[in-house]
């Protein structure tokens, strides 16, 4: 998708694609043929680059509580020290964002798009996405450390197993599922870019905050930006959604970046379904366990 959408984009200056993402996020800015509007471009870009940075400190530093730029509700997960109680968000009518019980749309990847990352070719990202995860996973191999991949793409129908069958044979409320689980069309797992990562030499901390206390997850924290992997869903996230340490999306180019960023302003009523935010979509962080679907 495209869309001006981020704040302080230069609007409409160019017919090249690459005017679609800000300028400090190009690799080559063109200065020979818009050398006027390059300042224009650059303190557009500035302020629009310090607003994000100051909402997310802004969000990171409050409490676990949602904030208003979240849609969600609350967090409840068991695994949680900081469990919260869970009640309806009020932030739904604050912000006019096309959100069901908190989760927000994403499209599916094309299919065309998708490029396995495991030896059986079960576990897609989409093709950006993939490659980044793979030469990350070679990385941390040399430096002696296994990642494994435990889920990446998933299509609705899968999503909609994970959510309402799973719903029905627990006997939840709807409200209650989606605090662990986003509802089909809403799952970052659709986009291709988000991906499940497990410490291959401690799968019992898979799907599980713990995995945080892995060598894996370690590894991760220093070096997963390198490879343009950020976690969705840290603690105190903007969205007040439980904290997931081994649920990891990819930023590395200007479609993921668009999917998940359009999603920080989602006080703006015209977001298009893609945005990001919100969503404890990995079962894991419940201690139920016995169903084995966590996935
Ligand atoms: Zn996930």
């Amino acid at each position: 998708m495209k869309t001006p959408d981020f704040p302080g984009e230069p609007v409409n200056l160019s017919e090249s694609t690459e005017e679609d993402i800000p300028v400090a996020v190009r690799d080559t800015p063109d200065t020979r043929r818009r050398s006027r509007l390059q300042p224009f471009l650059i303190i557009l870009a500035v302020l629009g680059g310090g607003a994000i940075v100051l909402g997310l400190i802004l969000s990171s530093s409050t409490s676990q509580s949602p904030q208003t730029i979240t849609a969600s509700p609350q967090p409840t997960t068991t695994d949680t020290s900081t469990s919260t109680t869970p009640e309806e968000s009020e932030s739904e009518s604050e912000n006019d964002v096309d959100n069901l019980l908190g989760h927000l749309p994403y499209e599916e990847a094309p299919l065309s798009e998708l490029e396995p990352i495991t030896s059986d070719g079960r576990i897609q990202l989409r093709e950006a996405a993939a490659k980044k995860f793979k030469a990350m996973r070679a990385a941390a191999q040399a430096d002696g450390i296994v990642l494994v991949a435990i889920s990446g793409y998933r299509t609705q129908q899968q999503q909609q197993h994970l959510f309402f069958d799973i719903k029905a044979q627990r006997g939840q409320v709807a409200t209650q599922r989606a605090e662990v689980s986003a509802p089909p069309g809403y799952s970052e797992h659709h986009t291709g870019y988000a991906v499940d990562i497990g410490d291959g030499r401690t799968p019992a901390t898979n799907l599980n905050t713990n995995f945080e206390n892995t060598a894996a997850f370690k590894w991760l924290e220093e070096n997963a930006a390198y490879y343009s992997f950020e976690l969705s869903f840290p603690k105190g996230n903007p969205q007040g959604v439980s904290y997931e340490p081994w649920h990891w999306r990819f930023v590395g180019d200007p479609d993921s970046l668009e999917t998940f960023y359009k999603a920080q302003n989602l006080d703006r009523p015209d977001l298009e379904p893609s945005p990001s935010s919100s969503e404890p979509e990995d079962e894991s962080s419940t201690r139920e366990q016995g169903t084995g679907n966590r996935e």
